[in-house]
């Protein structure tokens, strides 16, 4: 691949300011937009407005359900055949919870030694702003761009709701091949992720009095068998990504406490990584359903409903979009970037599946962690390394013309 020159690097970064990339952090952090319920108005209103502010052309408020507005924009290339990139991050925030267990408020974003309070602030508000001010960096620098370079400020992704990013690009409101998202990876780059099977399974007991068990068939200590069975399979193991994991989500048993209980319905949460397919796993679950109905002939077993089912998702280490990602990081902060696995696949997966792009990563500043935290918080020296990393990986995949 190509790099962009120093010279465009240069004038780029030199349009990059700091309190440019803080006040759009603070600002979004300002417009609460917590999921559910998910609403948008003002978050999105002011993206907008700024990325209209911003001379960002073709902006399109993209609203797949009333009130859901996802938020586009771009720079256009000089030439059509030039590689595309998106770059991307959600607007909605999971709920703020309990007030009283935040130092600061929220959505008051408060900056102290160098570290911004709020929700949002790592989860991904933080990092809208940084591409934001990336693109917006560009756009003034005057440097043009080969490749078409999208924006996107989308919604859902805390649900994983179908009217975020995968709808943009299903409606044809985005052309990339490349896609970077935007989460607290503590800077490395996440190219490959677990996949995930969700499914709810009814076990049939029989109700008797709770004076005497052993005239019904309790479906609890069945569903215990159920659960014992799934958490037995093998899930096998990743270099990057580590051991598959099976998580018991939710289990709603029984009616009353003097009472056999009759029905429960468990939720299950099987993750794991390539190149496992989700067939080979959902053969794993049925064989270890019939061992466990096998060793115990009184285990019935209702409906099986399978919620979510997804593959995993791996893309080439080698892609220009990885290199440009990897020098990108390190001119923007001085050090290596490493390569790294993730638990899920978030919009890569629908936006991939869908066919609309060749590769993807997710990339950010903030410790993992930090999301959905209380307190959430994020140091700003990284929300500026941030908004570096994405003006600059912009300028290696899309190029600037003629390789100025
Ligand atoms: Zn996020």
């Amino acid at each position: 691949m190509s790099h962009a020159g120093t010279r465009s690097v240069d004038r780029v970064l030199a349009q990059l300011r700091d309190e440019v990339v803080v006040g759009y952090t603070q600002e979004l952090v300002r417009r609460p937009s917590e999921n559910p319920p998910g609403s948008y108005e003002e978050v999105a209103g002011w993206t907008e407005q700024e990325f209209r502010r911003m001379g960002l052309e073709a902006v399109t408020a993209v609203e797949g359900e009333p009130g859901r507005i996802n938020v586009v924009g771009r720079i256009r290339g000089t030439n059509p055949d030039a590689p595309a990139l998106c770059l991307a991050s959600h607007t909605d925030v999971v709920s703020a919870g309990d007030r009283s267990k935040w130092r600061y408020d929220p959505f008051d974003p408060t900056i102290v030694d160098g570290v911004l309070w709020g929700r949002g602030a790592a989860d991904s508000k933080g990092m809208l702003a940084g591409m934001m001010a990336a693109t917006g960096a560009i756009r003034e620098s005057g440097v043009a761009l080969e490749g078409d370079l999208y924006l996107c400020a989308y919604v859902d992704d805390e649900t994983a709701g179908p009217m975020g990013l995968r709808y943009v690009f299903d409606e044809g409101h985005i052309k990339a091949d490349n896609l970077v998202l935007g989460e607290a990876t503590a800077f490395e780059i996440q190219y490959v992720f677990k996949s995930r099977i969700w499914f709810e399974l009814d076990v049939i007991g029989r109700s008797a009095h709770g004076a005497f068990p052993e005239r019904g068939i309790n479906a609890i200590d069945k569903a215990m068998e159920v659960i014992e069975a799934i958490r037995g399979i093998d899930m096998g193991s990743h270099p990057v990504l580590g051991a598959g994991t099976v998580n018991v989500g939710t289990m709603h048993a029984g009616d009353q406490v003097n009472v056999v209980a009759g029905e429960a319905t468990v939720a299950f949460d099987l993750r794991w990584g390539p190149p496992i397919s989700s067939s080979e796993v959902r053969e794993w679950v049925n064989e270890a359903l019939r061992a466990a109905q096998q060793a115990d002939p009184e285990l019935e077993l209702g409906e099986m409903r399978v919620t979510e089912i997804r593959e995993p998702l791996e893309f080439p280490q080698e892609s220009p979009l990885i290199s440009a990602l990897r020098r990108a990081g390190s001119d923007a902060s001085g050090r290596e970037i490493g390569l790294g696995g993730w638990y899920s696949s978030g919009e890569l997966w629908p936006v991939w599946n869908g066919g609309h792009i060749r590769n993807g990563a997710v990339v950010g500043p903030g410790e993992p962690w930090q999301a959905h935290a209380y307190n959430e918080q994020i140091p700003v020296a990284e929300l500026v390394e941030a908004a570096k990393l994405y003006a600059l990986t912009a300028l290696h995949v899309c190029r600037p013309e003629a390789g100025r």
